[in-house]
């Protein structure tokens, strides 16, 4: 996930929505409730606005570059594409080369009226699923579409059956963040509550790479392993857990860039001391596995205890489950006693 970005603006807010949420000029929604937002000619900049959206245009735009509606005007509008008129800056040149300027964020160009892109990746940490501009792993809304920017929308069925499952596993929430983003799914160490889901497993383009909800409810428990593990890191240094695990190195960051390991929902009788091939990878991937076991079988030990019988399966199996389920009750404890 080398495309991540965890840069912050820096700076006094300067504009807030009406809930009180700070906005960035010319966000088309609040990111935090999601009303539409109209960016007028308030500092009479240009004296002018564009009919259809009632956003701050120039007198000598074609189109405007918020909506796209034409705006051209006999005498106003300039003869030829202009750099930057006034109350307006030039960013970059238009994608197409008409020779007008552009000013972040337009979404088209106000002299041709064709759509720009806009290189975001030092912007934001992440990008929309449903525009693909770029979002904050905080924001609820995409400030650009309005729509999820998390893309926790496009899975409501698997993300209801995996907090369902939590709860009867008794394990509390932890303030885990599923996002939908491009790239593979894991969770990074320095963000332990974020959980990224890769977002074509969802929205393939050619619905190739769409996984059914079941799998995704097992690619889900798994990264929400690493997510709980990274949460609670100082339970890695006890001896018991060490015991259990080994030693778990935090420098590790799991890319498990295939759904189809988290599909099994049967123990693996081979190797012995797991409880899947892929937990045998890393002592990370092996928590995350038993995480994933666990509360799929909903924190039911009897019945997992009696198919590892079955088949088998090492005595250090057994405590990797006592380990993570005595840890569960005692943080149940914990909050019971606060
Ligand atoms: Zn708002
Ligand atoms: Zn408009
Ligand atoms: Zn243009
Ligand atoms: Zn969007
Ligand atoms: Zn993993």
């Amino acid at each position: 996930m080398s495309t991540r970005r965890r840069r912050r603006a820096t700076g006094r807010a300067q504009y807030r929505c009406v809930c009180g949420h700070e906005l960035k000029k010319y966000w088309a929604f609040c990111s935090n409730c999601g009303r539409g937002q109209q960016w007028k000619d308030l500092d009479h900049l240009t004296g002018a606005e564009c009919y259809r959206c009632g956003w701050v245009v120039s007198d000598t735009f074609s189109f405007c570059p918020w909506c796209d509606a034409d705006i051209h005007e006999e005498g106003y509008s300039s003869e030829r594409p202009l750099k930057a008129p006034r109350g307006f800056r030039m960013d970059a040149r238009c994608d197409w080369g008409c020779g007008g300027g552009v000013q972040y964020p337009m979404p088209y160009c106000p002299w041709c009226g064709r759509p720009q892109s806009w290189n975001e990746e030092d912007l934001f940490e992440g990008e929309c699923p449903h525009c693909h501009r770029g979002v904050d792993d905080l924001m609820n809304v995409c400030p650009w579409c309005g729509l999820d920017a998390t893309g926790r929308d496009l899975i409501p069925r698997a993300l209801t059956r995996v907090r369902r499952l939590l709860l009867v596993s008794r394990i509390r929430d932890w303030g885990y963040r599923v996002l939908l983003r491009p790239g593979v799914s894991g969770v990074d160490p320095r963000w332990p509550k974020a959980v990224e889901i890769e977002q074509r497993y969802v929205i393939g383009s050619k619905r190739r790479d769409e996984i059914p909800w079941t799998m995704l409810v097992g690619l889900l428990t798994h990264e929400l392993g690493h997510s709980f593990l990274y949460h609670h890191w100082d339970w890695t240094r006890s001896r018991r857990f060490r015991r259990a695990f080994g030693e778990v190195d935090k420098a590790y960051r799991g890319m498990d860039n295939t759904w189809v390991y988290f599909q099994r929902r049967r123990v693996a009788i081979a190797p012995r001391d797991f409880v899947s091939a892929y937990a045998a990878k890393h002592p990370q991937e092996d928590f995350a596995e038993v995480f994933r076991f666990y509360v799929t079988r909903r924190g039911r030990l009897r019945d997992l205890f009696a198919e590892f019988g079955q088949k088998r399966k090492g005595v250090i199996l057994y405590e990797k489950f006592l380990v993570l389920h005595d840890f569960v009750r005692a943080l149940r404890g914990w909050s019971e006693l606060r």
